[in-house]
């Protein structure tokens, strides 16, 4: 993999020149939170630190699109053409190849997906202060990206080691080379250095939640445990942890009325809900709140692995943050490895 050294300066200089040939997206706090914004000015770039609070698929799975329109079709917009992702973090690259199995790997390709995707250029970034809900560590990932980037951005003291992880990434390169040059041996060791602490912090934080088992294991051998039932007792059916999971991908469709014609129109939906399962005749093999978490954990940390052979789940710790009912993933799957 080429790596190149950045200066802060040549940064300023290079996404003024990429803001100008697409947009640009990169997190800005606002609130305190950190949040995907359209490019105004370098100032207000927050590389480092940690994922946004919401999560990257909005940008390519959009809560709610008009997929056709009847009986008069009509030409359907997918997309804004090509746009840049500054900053994004190794857990929500993931989700996207998480999201790649699901919507473009198989037989059919969704094509709202594939066009966002191939429309996309990924510039990542090292996480530098992960929050105390992310467990990236306990899902086989770190926190710093080793894939599905064009370029990553490792920031150092006033510069940045940059990664080359893509025939994209290495144009980017290519078209401004003035403004990156070779790095020297101490950059190489800082980047090292501050990934080593990042990592460790990460460990620390959840060193109360490590278990013995694997995920899968937990869950496949808790099937029927009676601490689904206690812990859906906190639930309120909210559906916030599948709406902010960047890799939970149901959806609904539905019509809408529009002038002369209708609009299929769909919508994310949520496995949290009790009509989610229901079927015609009202036959509903979820119905009790219990069974549709431990739906959720099965769904992301079974089934999946079987399938695709990773975690739906990127240790984000987005769910963990959000939950009404201060349900932690973490400390249900240990509590369910010691329950027997
Ligand atoms: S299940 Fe929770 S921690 Fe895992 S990817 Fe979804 S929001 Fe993130
Ligand atoms: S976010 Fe928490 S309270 Fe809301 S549906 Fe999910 S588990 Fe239940």
């Amino acid at each position: 993999m080429d790596v190149h050294y950045l200066s802060k300066i040549n940064f300023r200089r290079w996404v003024e020149r990429l803001s100008q040939e697409a947009p640009l997206y990169h997190p800005k706090e606002i609130n305190g939170n950190l949040v995907y914004q359209k490019f105004i000015s370098e100032e207000e770039i927050i590389l480092g630190e940690v994922r946004t609070i919401g999560p990257l698929k909005v940008y390519f799975f959009s809560l709610n699109q008009r997929v056709a329109t009847y009986p008069s079709p009509s030409r359907i917009k997918k997309g804004e053409g090509l746009r840049i992702f500054l900053g994004v973090k190794a857990c929500d690259l993931q989700s996207l190849e998480i999201l790649d199995k699901v919507f473009i790997e198989g037989e059919y390709k969704e094509p709202f997906y594939l066009k966002e995707r191939k429309n996309t250029i990924l510039i990542s970034s090292d996480c530098t202060k992960p929050k105390d809900a992310c467990f990236c560590n306990l899902v086989d990932l770190e926190p710093y990206p080793r894939k599905g980037f064009d370029l990553n951005l490792s920031p150092l003291k006033e510069s940045f080691l940059v990664e080359v992880g893509s025939e994209k990434g290495e144009e980017l390169i290519s078209r401004f080379k003035d403004f990156f040059n070779r790095p020297s041996g101490e950059q190489i060791e800082e980047q090292k250095e501050n990934r080593k602490k990042t990592l460790n912090l990460l460990k620390a934080t959840n060193t109360s939640f490590k278990t013995k088992k694997s995920y899968q294991k937990i869950v496949k051998k808790n099937y029927d445990s009676p601490l689904w039932e206690e812990e859906a007792g906190d639930c309120v059916e909210c559906g916030l942890c599948t709406n902010i999971c960047p890799t939970c991908h149901c959806y609904l469709l539905y019509d809408e009325k529009e002038k002369r014609a209708f609009n299929r129109m769909r919508m994310w939906d949520s496995c949290q809900y009790i009509g989610f399962a229901q079927v015609a005749g009202g036959a509903n093999p979820r119905a009790r709140l219990a069974e549709r978490l431990r739906h959720r954990y099965l769904h992301k940390l079974d089934y999946f692995k079987d399938d695709f052979g990773l975690y739906m789940c990127t240790g984000c710790g987005r769910c963990v943050e959000g939950c009404l009912g201060k349900i932690d993933m973490r400390e249900v799957l240990k509590k369910l490895e010691e329950s027997k």
